[in-house]
C-alpha cells in the first residue's frame, strides 16, 4: 500500500508529496519546495529519498531541490528536456522575476524522461508517466496505484494557468480534459489545493 504526505509551501502555496510503500525506507517525491518539515519527517519516519518526479520546473515546484540534494546527494530528479533545461535557468523556472532565484546546484543529479516513455519502475514503484504540457512544456503527470499526481496541469475547479511564458494555451486545456477525465476513479494529488477522493 502506498503511503502519502502531502506538504503546502510558503511559495505560492504548491505542494510537494512525499511518498513510500508500507514497511519500505526508500521514499519518493513529487515536487520539492519547503523541506523544514519534510526533511525531518524523512527522518522521524527513517526512510531514504531516492527519486523526486517533477510536475513540472516552475520554482514554485522545486526551490527545495538543493536542500534536499545537500542532505541527500543521490537522490535523482526526473523531469523532461525542458524541464532539465528550466532547473538550470531562472529565467525559464521563473525564479527570475521573483525574490527567490533558484538553480539547480548538480546538473548530474537529473534524469531526462523522453518523450515516447510512459512508464518507469523505480524502486519497485511502477510509475505510469503522462505527458501533458500546456501549462508548461515539462508538465507531466504520473499514476502511481491509484494515485494521480497532476501538477499545474489539473487542478480541480481551478481554470490551467496560461498566462505564463512558454505556456500553451490548446495544449493545456487539452490536457486538462484528458486528466479530468483519467482522474476519476484516483486519489488526485494537484501542484495546489487539495487531495481529492480519499
Ligand atoms: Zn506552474
Amino acid at each position: 500500500m502506498l503511503r502519502v504526505k502531502k506538504y503546502t509551501n510558503k511559495i505560492f502555496s504548491s505542494n510537494s508529496y512525499l511518498f513510500w510503500k508500507n514497511g519500505e525506507k526508500n521514499c519518493l517525491l513529487v515536487d520539492c519546495g519547503d523541506t523544514k518539515q519534510l526533511l525531518s519527517d524523512i527522518q522521524q519516519l527513517d526512510l531514504y529519498p531516492v527519486a523526486v518526479l517533477l510536475s513540472h520546473a516552475h520554482f514554485d515546484h522545486i526551490y527545495g531541490l538543493n536542500e534536499l540534494l545537500n542532505v541527500f546527494a543521490l537522490v535523482r530528479i526526473y523531469t523532461t528536456d525542458f524541464g532539465y533545461d528550466a532547473l538550470l535557468s531562472q529565467k525559464l523556472n521563473l525564479s527570475k522575476y521573483h525574490q527567490t532565484p533558484f538553480e539547480l546546484s548538480n546538473s548530474s543529479s537529473v534524469n531526462i524522461i523522453e518523450k515516447n516513455c510512459n512508464f518507469m519502475n523505480v524502486c519497485d514503484i511502477d510509475i505510469e508517466i503522462m505527458h501533458v504540457p500546456g501549462h508548461n512544456p515539462s508538465c507531466l503527470a504520473y499514476r502511481i496505484d491509484n494515485y494521480l499526481f497532476s501538477g499545474d496541469a489539473f487542478i480541480p475547479g481551478v481554470p490551467v494557468v496560461t498566462n505564463v511564458p512558454k505556456a500553451n494555451k490548446i495544449l493545456a486545456l487539452e490536457n486538462y480534459e484528458i486528466l479530468k477525465k483519467f482522474s476519476d476513479g484516483h486519489i488526485l494529488c494537484p501542484g495546489h489545493g487539495e487531495i481529492k477522493g480519499l
